[in-house]
């Protein structure tokens, strides 16, 4: 046995990289590594929401030592180790072979919320998700990158929907000792502080890093004991306050975040904005500029030549503007350096820098000082040029220099861990038909020791591989849907019973039906996503619920924003149906949607529901989250699904088109999604063959994932930003 045994000294360096393991949100894509901080204590995990730091923090170095000394279990931690090391120090990378250049002279990516992990909850929706899957693929593909942001102390807020059915915003205080993430120090070893001058006062910030695989992301934090109190709390929530909080956090963003990148000693080759909340930045680059000597418009250029641009939306309420007076009393001293007078600053925020009846717009800044900007599909590529035309009065609209790289998702991110394992196991036992069965990492990465789960699932010729029978046959393929559709009901009934009230009315165990059409929709409740179009027929969807053979249901999940009203009537809409309408039992919502939500919801439901008002869904990304799971798509054709749809891999609503008229397009698209319910998607969901088996519908799942999967993905999506934007200087 004591030959066996780790030596003291073996045990404490695998507990010392099991630290560093939990404080790199890699352990976030790896399933290997979420199931050892989970087997450490299974209720910690659960109750902690998958918190790989506050479950270090909960069994003590004694039991560690102890259950280390476990050999089944040391053998994973270690592979587990072994893993992480082999990701970390891969040479043979996309980026080292196409981006070399990025490596010294990275890509600084700015963005106001990231969305990571459920732990982490500083994103307010698909922004900050794309941002954060847009780092994930670039540690994956080893371009250089760093994000900057901000840690909000109290996150997004939580969702509750109180008696009356109406959404109550509450928030929780995040405390970063018990998260993924590392104060950035200074060469003494105290933390770093730095600062920004927000009207004339210098607030003083420090600095959070997030470990995401390869690179970084830096999260400034005002809560500093040198700052008046209402400054400490300028980081507290996720676009918390009024206007004069939003200006404040940007210049904080921006300038704030230029300043961290010196600090640190880094010299990007581009910034690149998501979106304008990050615009600011531009000032602090003419400001460097300035205080070399150079003069203003020659700043300009060279700023301009620095920084690209990506436009998320085409909803006015999504891009910010401020008044004179506000940017008068925000940005005093930083005009000052800037030597430019109030008007000449508004300039640079205006589409006519004279007119003094308009406001300054983030946008407009962030377009007018990049070399390159983008929309995030083809539709809202073509939106956009229409909706800036103005800023290039001399340019026909088709000309505006706004091109257009459609938005992915972090594939292994998303998918669900036993999926990613199933996936894996089917990649592996396919190339190498004698080897040893188990097929888990382990085997996996013996094979291939330096190849990168995510090169595979990334390649598609995996994903090629659905669309054969002798590679995953019709009876495993719908195995996999049954069993990811019990996860969902059983998440579903788990949540909604926690909520004592609404016991009265139902008995939780008996909600929703294993067997039953699953249809969801999950996203923010901003107004023109409709939510509750579908109920707009109303007595139509009572009928056809009511179908005892062809049993259908619905899970709605998303928050409005605290200030929305239109989007919490929206949830007391469903709420209500939900409890006391005809649909009661076919119908329920699943309060607070995250992304863990989002990831029980993508891969357990049959259908994926998008019904926005097009073309406002500038690209949307939950619909590509549910491929790589076997759900199907049935959306208007907008945003992303206008690319992704080709009449084979899920379903449409609606033509290639819309009528101008509000009203007209709400009455045509609820008709048409009705009929696309009733025409084509129960149909073949219903017809089963003699063994019971969908055969036209799994067809039309192996054919979104062989169409679907390898495109809307971040690794694509990040190579493109590299080839057209990171490296081309325009
Ligand atoms: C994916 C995701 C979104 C974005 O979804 P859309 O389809 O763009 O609305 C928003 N919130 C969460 C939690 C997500 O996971």
């Amino acid at each position: 046995m004591s030959t066996t045994a780790l030596s003291p000294e073996e045990l404490t360096k695998l507990i010392a990289d099991l630290n560093r393991l939990a404080h790199n949100i890699w352990w976030t894509w790896n399933q290997g590594a979420q199931e050892i901080f989970q087997d450490l204590s299974p209720r910690c995990w659960q109750n902690l929401y998958h918190n790989a730091v506050a479950v270090l923090h909960e069994v003590s170095d004694y039991e560690l030592r102890v259950r280390l000394q476990d050999q089944e279990f040391a053998r994973r931690v270690r592979q587990v180790l072994h893993d992480f090391e082999a990701y970390m120090s891969d040479q043979e990378s996309w980026g080292r072979q196409n981006a070399p250049e990025l490596i010294h002279n990275p890509v600084a990516y700015f963005s106001a919320e990231f969305g990571f992990h459920e732990t982490l909850p500083i994103a307010a929706g698909g922004l900050g998700i794309l941002a954060g899957d847009h780092a994930k693929s670039a540690s994956d593909l080893d371009i250089g990158f760093i994000g900057i942001s901000l840690f909000y102390r109290e996150g997004y807020f939580q969702q509750q929907i109180n008696q009356d059915n109406w959404q109550v915003e509450y928030y929780t205080l995040l405390n970063p000792q018990n998260l993924p993430l590392e104060p950035v120090l200074d060469a003494k070893g105290l933390p770093l502080v730095c600062a920004v001058e927000i009207e004339l006062t210098d607030v003083y910030f420090q600095v959070w890093r997030v470990n995401v695989g390869r690179r970084a992301v830096y999260l400034l934090d005002a809560d500093r004991p040198e700052n008046p109190p209402h400054l400490r709390d300028l980081t507290r929530r996720v676009y918390g306050g009024d206007n004069t909080m939003r200006i404040m956090q940007e210049v904080l963003l921006g300038i704030g975040g230029v300043r961290l990148l010196r600090a640190l000693g880094v010299q990007p080759s581009v910034f690149h904005m998501n979106e304008g909340h990050a615009a600011f930045l531009t000032l602090e680059l003419m400001r460097e500029k300035l205080a070399a000597g150079i003069s203003l418009s020659e700043a300009m250029a060279k700023t301009k030549a620095q920084c690209i641009f990506t436009t998320h939306t085409p909803v006015e309420a999504g891009h910010d503007r401020f008044s004179r007076d506000l940017i008068g009393y925000a940005m005093r001293k930083i005009a000052t350096q800037l030597k430019l007078s109030l008007d000449d600053l508004m300039g640079l925020g205006r589409i006519d820098p004279k007119n003094d009846a308009e406001s300054f717009c983030m946008t407009v800044l962030g377009l007018k000082l990049s070399r390159a900007a983008n929309a995030v599909s083809e539709l809202h590529g073509q939106v956009s040029r229409q909706m800036w035309r103005a800023l290039w009065p001399d340019k026909p609209v088709d000309q505006v220099p706004i091109g257009h790289i459609t938005n992915g998702i972090h594939l292994t991110g998303w998918m669900k861990g036993p999926v990613r394992k199933y996936w894996q196991r089917k990649l592996f036992s396919a190339s190498t038909p004698s080897s040893p069965s188990g097929g888990e990492t382990t085997a996996f990465w013996r094979s291939t020791p330096s190849m990168p789960l995510e090169k595979e699932f990334n390649s598609t010729a995996f994903w090629q591989k659905m669309a054969d029978p002798g590679f995953i046959s019709d009876e495993e393929l719908w195995a996999l849907r049954y069993k990811l559709r019990r996860e969902l009901i059983e998440f579903a009934r788990r949540r909604l019973g926690l909520r004592q009230f609404q016991s009265d009315f139902i008995a939780y165990d008996l909600l929703l039906d294993p067997d039953a059409l699953t249809i969801g929709f999950a996203r923010r409740f901003a107004t023109y996503k409709r939510a509750p179009l579908v109920f707009d027929q109303f007595e139509n969807m009572v009928k056809l619920i009511k179908d005892r053979r062809r049993p259908v249901q619905f899970i709605f999940a998303g928050k409005a924003h605290p200030r929305d009203d239109d989007g919490k009537r929206f949830i007391q809409r469903i709420v209500h149906l939900s409890k006391y309408s005809d649909l009661k039992s076919h119908l329920v919502f699943i309060e607070n949607y995250d992304i863990h939500v989002a990831r029980q919801m993508v891969s357990g439901c049959d259908v994926w529901l998008n019904n926005p008002r097009r073309p406002l869904e500038a690209s949307g990304t939950s619909g590509q989250k549910a491929g790589c799971h076997g759900c199907l798509n049935l959306s208007i054709l907008d945003g992303w699904w206008r690319e992704g749809f080709d009449g084979t891999n899920g379903f449409a609503i609606g033509a290639d088109n819309h009528p101008s008229s509000i009203e007209e397009q709400d009455l045509q698209d609820s008709a048409n999604l009705f009929r696309a319910l009733t025409e084509h998607v129960l149909p073949a969901f219903f017809n089963r063959d003699e063994h019971g088996i969908p055969r036209q519908w799994l067809q039309m799942v192996r054919r979104a994932m062989v169409t679907l999967v390898p495109q809307y993905n971040t690794w694509r999506m990040v190579q493109e930003y590299t080839k057209k934007y990171y490296l081309s200087k325009a």
